[in-house]
């Protein structure tokens, strides 16, 4: 008999393991609140990491070999999709002063070992510079004065031609075409796709097992295995997620360029403009990257979205009684939308807009909104199987932590492996994404409500 499954989220990672899921013989369903087919990931409103105009492609990912492999293996899968989702406009990485940060040199050496430097140009280096104008990227290696500075000294940088960015929104479109393509069952809607509850039965050995979830409307869907992909709300489903995962909100301001403002239009196009980051500062005392803020080229609808990671915020509400971690008796969970960044965030980004956007220094904002990371103890993943339950009857595929949108095409092979194999999976991710309640509670996860992020104080 064909194993069902139950996906609950139709976000990068509940669409990425459907597919690959499907394709390994297994009869799927997803369940989402948001009805996709219907906004198409259109809706920018929606509070789902992955309805995004744009997300960073980046293989940078400093001693995180793992990672940089995941991403190239993901870049050549992007560019064989061949449909554009994939823009390799090239990223500025910008340091903090005149010179390279450690993280950059982690990257850099990580980067040489596994062959890519040659898609690396650093600033002012005058070999690399050269290869720049041979092969048209020297007119992204941008120069950026360092403000206070009296000899106009410059940032550091480093155009790295391997990033880029993804269509995000339209990339899950077309990975939920894919899907329903292949067979994939959806269900969406507030009622009919609204997770309410898990249906669990006593086993014979006095265990208890996951045989299925009940919707909003009362509806019951069993399979013989559900899966919780519902990215920063995933705590709320499975409160057995508490130890591995907290929600926090990254700060994200759009500003509208006209398309009859003809030297804008041009200048911040991905053709002329790569992705800049910039670390505001060096990391800190702990290793963690303090202040970085980002932009994008312009889309095609000429919006130009920046973020701000320095700070995540998180909001933390008294958490419930079947949570099985807490700090305070209090868990971070998103936000009602109608929260916005606070002034500090938006300061900071104007700070930014100053620097590398002069012409929007005095341009208000077009929008600004949170958008709710999932981070995990350890900036990894969660892809396994929950231990709780008997049968691999729940399985997790979540904790993106701001960085996984890139691995759409790939993440659910991965996943895949976990999920058939668990423990003799051939993927190299196996030890980093699973079940880890034994690990320690890093990424920020140990500050609780007392700490200086909590919007909620
Ligand atoms: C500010 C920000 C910037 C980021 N930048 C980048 C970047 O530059 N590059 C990159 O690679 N990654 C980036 N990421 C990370 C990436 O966007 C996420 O890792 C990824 O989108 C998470 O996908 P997901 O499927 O886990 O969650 P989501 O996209 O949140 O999807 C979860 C889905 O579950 C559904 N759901 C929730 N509750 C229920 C329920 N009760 N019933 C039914 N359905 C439910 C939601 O509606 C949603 O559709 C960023 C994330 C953030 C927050």
């Amino acid at each position: 008999m064909v194993a069902t499954v139950n996906i609950v989220g139709a976000g990068i990672f509940g669409l990425s393991l459907a597919v690959e899921l499907k394709k390994n013989g297994y009869n799927v369903t997803v369940f989402d609140k948001n009805n996709y087919a219907e906004d198409e990931y259109r809706n920018f409103e929606v509070q789902a990491a992955s309805v995004d105009q744009n997300k960073i492609f980046r293989a940078s990912y400093g001693k995180k070999l793992h990672y940089q492999r995941l991403a190239m293996e993901a870049r050549d899968r992007w560019e064989k999709l061949g449909n554009g989702l994939f823009v390799a406009s090239g990223m500025l990485r910008v340091q903090p002063t005149e010179d390279l940060g450690s993280l950059e040199q982690e990257t850099i050496a990580n980067m040489t070992r596994d062959g890519l430097r040659e898609m690396l140009f650093v600033k002012g280096h005058a070999d690399d510079e050269a290869r720049a104008k041979q092969q048209g990227w020297f007119e992204k290696i941008l120069k950026f004065s360092i403000p206070g500075e009296q000899q106009n000294k410059e940032f550091g940088a480093v155009l790295d031609t391997t990033a880029g960015f993804t269509k995000c929104s339209a990339a899950c479109y077309y990975y939920y075409c894919l899907a329903k393509d292949l067979g994939v069952q959806f269900v969406f809607g507030v009622d009919a796709g609204n997770f309410d509850s898990l249906i669990k039965e006593e086993t014979e050995n006095g265990g208890s097992a996951v045989v299925g979830l009940r919707t909003k409307n009362g509806s019951e869907h069993r399979a013989d295995t559900t899966v919780i992909a519902a990215g920063s709300f995933s705590t709320q489903l499975l409160p057995e997620l508490a130890y591995h995962l907290e929600s926090s909100a990254g700060s994200v301001a759009r500003f509208e360029i006209d398309p009859q403002d003809v030297f804008l239009w041009d200048k911040y196009s991905p053709e002329k403009f790569p992705v800049i980051t910039w670390k505001r500062r060096a990391r800190d005392g702990a290793g963690k990257d303090v202040g970085s803020v980002y932009v994008f080229p312009r889309t095609e609808e000429g919006i130009v979205k920046i973020g701000y990671r320095g700070v995540k915020y998180t909001h933390f509400q008294p958490a419930p009684a079947n949570s099985t971690f807490s700090q305070d008796n209090q868990w971070s969970i998103p936000a009602s939308p109608e929260i916005k960044p606070p002034q500090v965030a938006l300061d900071a980004i104007q700070e930014f807009v100053s620097i590398f956007l002069p012409e929007l220094k005095d341009v208000p904002f077009y929008s600004t909104k949170f958008c709710w990371y999932t981070d995990s103890l350890d900036n990894e993943f969660v892809v396994d199987h929950v231990p709780q339950y008997a049968n691999n009857s729940c399985f997790v595929c979540t904790g993106g932590s701001g960085h996984a949108a890139k691995f759409l095409p790939v993440l659910g092979e991965h996943a895949v492996d976990i999920f058939v194999h668990g423990e003799n999976a051939k993927t190299p991710l196996r030890p980093f994404w699973r079940w880890r309640t034994d690990v320690e509670r890093k990424n920020g996860l140990e500050e609780g409500p007392s700490g200086p992020r909590n919007l909620a104080k």
